[in-house]
């Protein structure tokens, strides 16, 4: 079974699908769709199957067909993927089989959780297996360039009054020792995302020549402001209920003060939020909103100060924050500095998913089966999935893939030599099928 499963996941790989901002080959994509047709066909032949400029919906009909209001399970993935510059030990569309990986471009996020999503499904309707209720399958084409597929896709649902008891998409995978000390494999399970701003900050003056200049030009603002962000803490730091929660789940592998504080992170959380503060910028992004400045613009000409200059903070903001509330505190600092502020995009705030749910039991009970001595831990993601969206259709949106990584396959993610263990391909699908049979 393997050896099919390699071959399958080979071909998806080969078949080159990144999407590109303003100008997605809505084409290529339906190629694509085309070799899915092939590998999947038994699950195709029960599937209703409807495409949006690239992005797909497919259903499966179950003995019962719910009214639209109590639907099921909606699975999700994506199948375009970033583009894969960079020096590549195998070539990003090889899909080269070495050293017991199978190589290239999207074998993690998110054809290899694509293909084995579709292939527990295929291989029950084989079987001819009925789900008792509809089953639904998404993938979008634009989910790496923040694109609407998976946004009109959720329209559409929401207008037709669709809402669904579990969606299951990307997101957190299985980690060793996540965090220092906590020894043992723990499949990190999202039960959501911070959402994700982009904002302008611009400095004005009466420009100038460069010869003669004054204090505080535009640059030297910009400068000045970016540099308090750096140093001070705008935003709030706190141990969400989802943090609280992580922390006593890997409270039982630590040892001494570090495992009592873990065990109560609410009594104790003066001392934790120190700690993770400083433990790593991922870890510390756990706690609060957080800007990344990534652009910038001056004047045009070496000898010229500027009379506008920008630069441009992406932000993630946190739900005990929020949007407004973060935007707000950024705006202070920008006005210490006589900066404007523009929101280019204003992002999505959407909701937690509760981990007492039964989506989410779900995805414990399937992961206890499958990977067996994992513990399992409801997380906040930093980045952003399509399943942002579908909170418009689901209280239960979780993000989860059911592969084992290293720390080097989570830093192929969107970087060069992106693998998955040829080993994780069986125990995938055997993921994806105890939740649809179990739901
Ligand atoms: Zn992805």
């Amino acid at each position: 079974m393997n050896e099919k499963y390699i071959q399958n996941l080979s071909r998806m790989i080969r078949m080159e699908t990144v999407s590109v901002q303003g100008q997605n080959d809505v084409e290529k994509f339906r190629r694509f769709h085309g070799l899915l047709r092939e590998l999947f066909p038994a699950l195709f032949a029960v599937c209703e199957f409807e495409e949006y400029d690239g992005s797909i919906l497919m259903r499966w009909p179950g003995k019962e067909s719910p009214t639209p209001e109590k639907q099921g399970l909606l699975l999700m993935n994506h199948h375009d993927v970033v583009e894969a510059g960079g020096s590549w030990t195998h070539g990003p569309f090889s899909a080269d089989v070495a050293d017991g990986k199978l190589w290239g471009r999207g074998t993690l996020d998110d054809k290899g959780p694509l293909w084995a999503m579709l292939q527990a499904a295929e291989e029950l309707a084989e079987e001819g297996f009925v789900p008792e209720r509809d089953v639904w399958f998404e993938s979008a084409c634009t989910e790496e360039i923040m694109g609407e597929g998976a946004e009109t896709i959720a329209k559409m649902l929401k207008e037709k009054g669709y809402r669904f008891e579990m969606v299951l998409d990307e997101g957190g995978m299985i980690l060793t020792e996540p965090i220092g000390g906590a020894k043992g494999d723990y499949a990190m399970i999202g039960v959501g995302e911070k959402g994700c701003a982009d904002l302008k900050f611009v400095a004005r003056s009466a420009g100038g020549h460069a010869s003669a200049p004054p204090k505080n030009t535009p640059l030297v603002r910009l400068g000045k402001f970016m540099s308090y962000i750096d140093r001070n803490e705008i935003f709030d730091v706190q141990l969400s209920p989802v943090i609280c929660e992580m922390l006593k789940r890997f409270a039982p592998a630590m040892e001494g003060l570090t495992a009592k504080a873990m065990a109560d992170p609410e009594t104790f959380a003066p001392l934790i939020k120190r700690v993770i503060g400083k433990s790593s910028p991922a870890a510390a992004a756990l706690l609060k909103t957080t800007i990344a400045f990534t652009r910038a613009s001056g004047s045009a000409g070496n000898n010229v100060i500027p009379d506008e200059a920008w630069v441009i903070g992406n932000m993630r903001y946190s739900h005990h924050q929020g949007r407004e509330k973060s935007f707000a505190a950024v705006t202070k600092a920008a006005k210490r500095y006589d900066l404007e502020v523009e929101v280019l995009d204003p992002g999505i705030e959407s909701p937690l998913s509760d981990w007492n749910s039964k989506a989410f039991k779900l995805v414990e009970e399937a992961v206890g089966v499958v990977f067996p001595g994992t513990a399992c831990s409801p997380y906040i993601m930093t980045g952003a999935s399509d399943s942002r969206f579908m909170s418009e259709v689901s209280d239960n949106c979780i993000r989860f893939a059911p592969f084992h990584i290293s720390d080097e396959q989570m830093a192929s993610i969107h970087g060069t030599d992106e693998n998955v263990d040829l080993k994780s391909l069986v125990p995938a699908v055997q993921f994806y099928r105890y939740i649809i049979q179990k739901f």
